[in-house]
């Protein structure tokens, strides 16, 4: 019999293998004391595991680096700092020397302090941190226990798809793409480094599966499609079929990227449409480019921050924005400010624990408290307009006050450039995302003060219906396509029309072909998504009528539920393309 685990994709792709348990274990640490006399062998012992630790990590930071460059090989730095940490090194000595434990019992104990101290929040990424902290555990006991390091997959098989509790980005940077062909894990998330590492490296993920590695055998067949969340154990034969049919179709697909990579982004009708691409990390601009993007709609700078524990500077910041926007010298690049707060928690900065992040101190309400950091920001992009159609793009903006703030800063640091004689293109674009009710309401105001909008339906759709978006349990209630949606849509692109400023999209929505239907017919002609979906969106627009598209948006406007405004999409969309490709994909309850 086979099992169906279903979790969150977390990187595209459809691949069958043998499962490798990967058992990325803390080892038990027997109870032991040393001896008076040992203590001083003791401590140095657990030096030199310190020493080849850091080591180890250094090596992992390199191969990183050569592989996804320096930016990701920065997210080995909190261990490495950790390492050298007083609070971590002193402690562990103390218990040797006061308590005479072996260093593997007194590193064991120092670690399990910090880890009680640090599990009292509940922040995505304060948890990440707990990550590092673990993966630090079992590097260091391993080695003072005189074992292997089980990090060291060198051995591994090929073509096998690796089974684990959860990973870490230094475990995912020795994934060979070659041998492994997907990652499947009980825990992480889709935003978790080591996630988007996985993207990067092209392995097909899926995590949040709950129980997979106590499910799994190792050398147990398995198919994971990281399309849909979903992983089968020991399929019988229809699955198998049913694989088969998918990888095929998948590989016919990948062919006919480049293809339409070069083929107008254009309605049968004639509608041109703007297809951009989402990065979380500038590496990911080739695939971008290869897979069509006109542009970048919305580059998340937050990978300048998260984890770190220092603050970016100026130089490295402007560095990597010029990359971005030399990659695309014919195409719109719109950088976003720090988004910081919800998920997302550097490690220099304290942020309070709150009990409701995502409606506390997030995006632009941390950048104005914090000047420092926005300033430094803010500096870095405008020297990048030099380079490009660089646009600032403000996110979770409630009013035009926060718009004037931005305004202000942005004039001081032009001044500042100008004074140094450092080049900027004056005529930049400054925008927002409207991502609160309250902004999309007050649309007409903020478009007196904006050159654009960008709508952020990931957490519009979640601010709207107060549903949280990083909520499973509610996920069915996280309905892009309630009614309530759709009019504030609808609200922010009459608005953007009558004000003649572009409306931009950039949310999950996009890549949904009934969001892009709808989007399209409601006037929204510009979409950013992440890249693996531009090629099939682009075909998607290719093959329908904006004519068709505006009236099932009228239809949709009128529409009282959520199923009745997909009725009219699908409707709308008739026989020109074939929904069910895509229904697994974004549970599309399609009326048979
Ligand atoms: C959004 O909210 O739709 C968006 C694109 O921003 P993020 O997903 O980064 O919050
Ligand atoms: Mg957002």
């Amino acid at each position: 019999m086979s099992l169906v685990l279903d979790g969150a994709p977390a990187s595209e792709g459809i691949v069958a293998g043998k499962v490798f348990l990967l058992h990325w274990g803390v080892p038990v640490v027997p109870h032991k004391t040393v001896e008076p006399a040992e203590v001083d062998a003791e401590i140095e012992r657990f030096h030199e595991a310190r020493e080849w630790a850091k080591e180890r990590i250094r090596a992992v930071q390199g191969v990183t680096e050569e592989r996804l460059g320096q930016v990701e090989a920065r997210i080995f730095e909190p261990q490495l700092l950790m390492l050298d940490d007083p609070a971590v090194v002193d402690g562990a000595v103390r218990y040797i020397r006061e308590n005479h434990l072996t260093a593997q019992r007194a590193f064991e104990w120092r670690m399990l302090e910090l880890q009680a101290m640090w599990s009292r929040t509940s922040q995505p990424m304060v948890l990440d941190r707990l990550n590092d902290l673990e993966d630090l555990m079992i590097r260091v006991l391993h080695r003072l226990l005189g074992h292997h390091d089980p990090s060291d997959l060198a051995r591994e098989p090929s073509g096998v798809i690796v089974v684990a509790r959860n990973l870490t980005p230094s475990l995912t940077v020795h994934l060979n793409p070659e041998h492994v062909l997907g990652v499947a894990t009980d825990q992480g998330t889709r935003t978790a480094h080591w996630a988007i590492l996985a993207r990067s490296l092209e392995i097909p993920a899926v995590v949040g599966l709950g129980t997979v590695s106590q499910r799994a055998r190792e050398g147990q067949e398995v198919i994971l499609d990281g399309r849909v969340g979903r992983v089968i154990l020991d399929p019988d034969d229809r699955e198998r079929a049913a694989y088969k049919r998918r990888r095929a179709r998948l590989k016919d697909w990948e062919g006919e990227i480049a293809v339409i990579a070069e083929q107008e982004s254009v309605t049968l009708d004639g509608q041109p449409v703007a297809l951009r691409a989402n990065l979380d990390l500038p590496v990911e601009v080739d695939q971008a480019r290869s897979h069509g993007a006109m542009g970048i709609g919305l580059l998340r700078t937050e990978f300048l921050v998260v984890g770190r524990n220092t603050m970016p500077g100026e130089e490295e910041q402007y560095e990597a924005y010029r990359k971005v926007a030399e990659a695309f010298p014919e195409g719109a690049v719109y950088i976003r400010t720090f988004d910081l707060g919800g998920d997302k928690f550097p490690m220099f900065l304290h942020m309070p624990r709150e009990e409701n992040p995502f409606l506390g101190w997030r995006a632009i309400r941390v950048c104005l408290d914090e000047p420092e950091l926005f300033r430094t920001q803010l500096r870095a992009i405008l020297r990048a307009t030099a380079h490009g159609d660089v646009r600032i793009m403000v996110p979770l903006v409630n009013d035009v006050d926060e718009v004037r703030q931005v305004r202000a800063l942005l004039e001081e640091e032009e001044e500042g450039l100008r004074r140094d004689g450092i080049p900027f293109n004056s005529g930049y674009k400054l925008g927002v995302m409207i991502e609160t009710p309250a902004a999309a309401l007050d649309a007409a105001e903020l478009v007196r003060h904006c050159d654009f909008f960008s709508i952020g339906t990931n957490d519009l759709v979640q601010y709207t219906l107060a549903v949280d978006r990083t909520n499973t349990r509610l996920a069915k209630l996280y309905n892009p396509f309630h009614p309530a949606v759709v009019r504030l849509l609808h609200q922010v692109a009459r608005v953007s029309r009558a004000a003649g400023i572009e409306v931009s999209l950039c949310g999950e929505l996009a890549a949904n072909p009934l969001g892009t239907f709808l989007l399209l017919g409601l006037d929204i002609m510009a979409l950013s998504m992440a890249w693996p979906s531009l090629p099939e969106i682009k075909k998607f627009v290719r093959d329908i009528r904006i004519e068709d598209a505006r009236r099932a948006a009228r239809s949709a406007l009128a529409a009282p539920t959520s199923q009745d405004v997909v009725h009219c999409l699908v409707e709308g969309i008739g026989d020109s393309v074939d929904l069910t490709v895509f229904a697994g994909r974004w549970s599309l309850s399609l009326p048979q």
